[in-house]
């Protein structure tokens, strides 16, 4: 098979991806590994940006999140000197999350992309991106009966994630990675409950951080710091909502909402970018290009911001014979994507401290200690906060 543009992975990049193309009539085809109905349900991010909810207005992709998604405007603290509460929505740029669940996204957009005729192959395995260096790549793939086979291309779009076929075929010294694994882990958990506070909830206490994310009425998302290389089901469903009571002081502040653990996974906290986001006919965008650690919910929101600059660039290259966009590609995208590395990466260490008594780590809590009461008394700290909290 033959497309100007074979796009790997059917997430928020590859897709918003596909859809700016075949609206340009670009020619393109989607390689997805999971089935449609994995690709529909695959629960993960939730707040999408102001810039987000713009990027996908202009496209005409936002009718469902205007419809089912909800306006978030505020997050709470909670730490061993009190809570306080950030409504963000009213500081910095004024700007305010849509809550709307990764997987409804993703629906919406793959309706909407096959909707326009857009070509997807579901079950499909990228093996590896072969030519790259030239200008005819190629993707060798296995299809839903284990069969390979090759796909022609004029550029390759690596969607694929951190884990991906793109990825992997990059030759060794093509690439620069920057790489940091913050040595901490969550145990990230959906439960089938509603809300316990109408904000986000960071809570820092001794025993760890603890997250609360609303995602829909009925359900929410929470995350607590878990002891890197334990298994996901070690803890029962008691002791986890024993401790996230605990740690977000629910004896103090309103008991949590209950309900069976729908989901848990563990996430090892890993940041790293790809520089450049290109090589030769192969481009990367979303966490194949960058992953983010989840601390301050910036992975998706890249993942559309990308997506958009390099349907530009390729319908560009393609449609009116201007490579101009292609060769500024990742130049454009870095400055973004090391902004939101700089603000997760200081939200990592204002929500996790080091634990040890030792002179060195109780030096870094006070510090720590100081930086939350700064953003809780100073208005410009709180201003800055809100414009890169939900800024990309
Ligand atoms: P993905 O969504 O990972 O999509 C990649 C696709 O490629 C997948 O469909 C996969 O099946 C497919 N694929 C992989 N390998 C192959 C192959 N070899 N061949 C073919 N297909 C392949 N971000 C936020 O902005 N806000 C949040 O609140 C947030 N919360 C998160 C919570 C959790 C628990 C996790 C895990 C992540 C969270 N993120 C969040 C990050 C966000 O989910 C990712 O950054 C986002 O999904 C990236 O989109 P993507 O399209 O690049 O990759």
């Amino acid at each position: 098979e033959t497309a100007d543009v074979v796009i790997l992975g059917a997430g928020p990049a590859g897709l918003v991806l596909g859809n700016l193309l075949q609206a340009s009539g670009v020619d393109c085809l989607v390689v997805e590994r999971a089935d449609a109905a994995q690709v529909r349900t695959r629960a993960r991010a939730g707040f999408l940006a102001a810039n987000t909810v713009r990027i996908l207005d202009r496209h005409g992709l936002a009718e469902g999140l205007h419809r089912r998604g909800r306006e978030h405007s505020a997050c709470e603290f909670r730490t061993q000197d009190g809570r306080f509460r950030l409504d963000y929505g009213s500081l910095g740029r004024g700007e305010r999350h849509t809550v709307y669940p990764q997987q409804e996204l993703v629906t919406d957009l793959l309706t909407h992309y096959q909707g326009a005729g857009g070509r997807i192959s579901f079950r499909t395995e990228a093996v590896a991106v072969v030519g790259a260096d030239g200008s005819r790549p190629e993707v060798t793939v296995r299809d839903p009966d284990g069969r390979p086979s090759r796909l022609h291309a004029r550029y390759v779009a690596g969607c694929d994630g951190r884990h991906g076929a793109a990825r992997r075929s990059l030759p060794p010294g093509a690439v620069r990675r920057h790489h940091l694994d913050h040595g901490l882990s969550w145990l990230g958990l959906l439960a089938q409950a509603p809300p316990s506070l109408d904000a986000v909830g960071y809570a820092v206490h001794p025993d760890g951080f603890a997250g609360h994310m609303a995602r829909t009425p009925e359900v929410t998302r929470y995350y607590l710091q878990y002891q890197r290389g334990q298994a996901a089901d070690a803890w029962s469903e008691q002791r986890i909502w024993d401790e996230l009571a605990l740690r977000m002081g629910a004896a103090e502040y309103g008991a949590l909402h209950r309900g069976p653990i729908v989901q848990r996974t563990v996430v090892d906290l890993e940041s790293d970018v790809l520089e450049p986001l290109r090589y030769g006919s192969l481009l990367l965008a979303g966490d194949a290009a960058a992953l983010l650690s989840p601390s301050a919910a910036k992975g998706a929101n890249l993942a559309v911001l990308e997506a958009e600059i390099l349907a530009g660039a390729l319908v560009d290259d393609l449609a009116h014979g201007d490579a101009r966009g292609l060769e500024r590609y990742s130049a454009q995208c870095l400055p973004y994507i090391w902004r939101a590395q700089e603000f997760s990466q200081w939200m990592l260490r204002l929500l996790h401290g080091p634990s040890g008594p030792d002179a060195e780590s109780l030096f870094h809590n006070a510090l720590r200690r100081a930086r939350l009461e700064s953003l809780r008394t100073s208005r410009s700290q709180q201003d800055w906060f809100a414009e890169h909290y939900v800024g990309v």
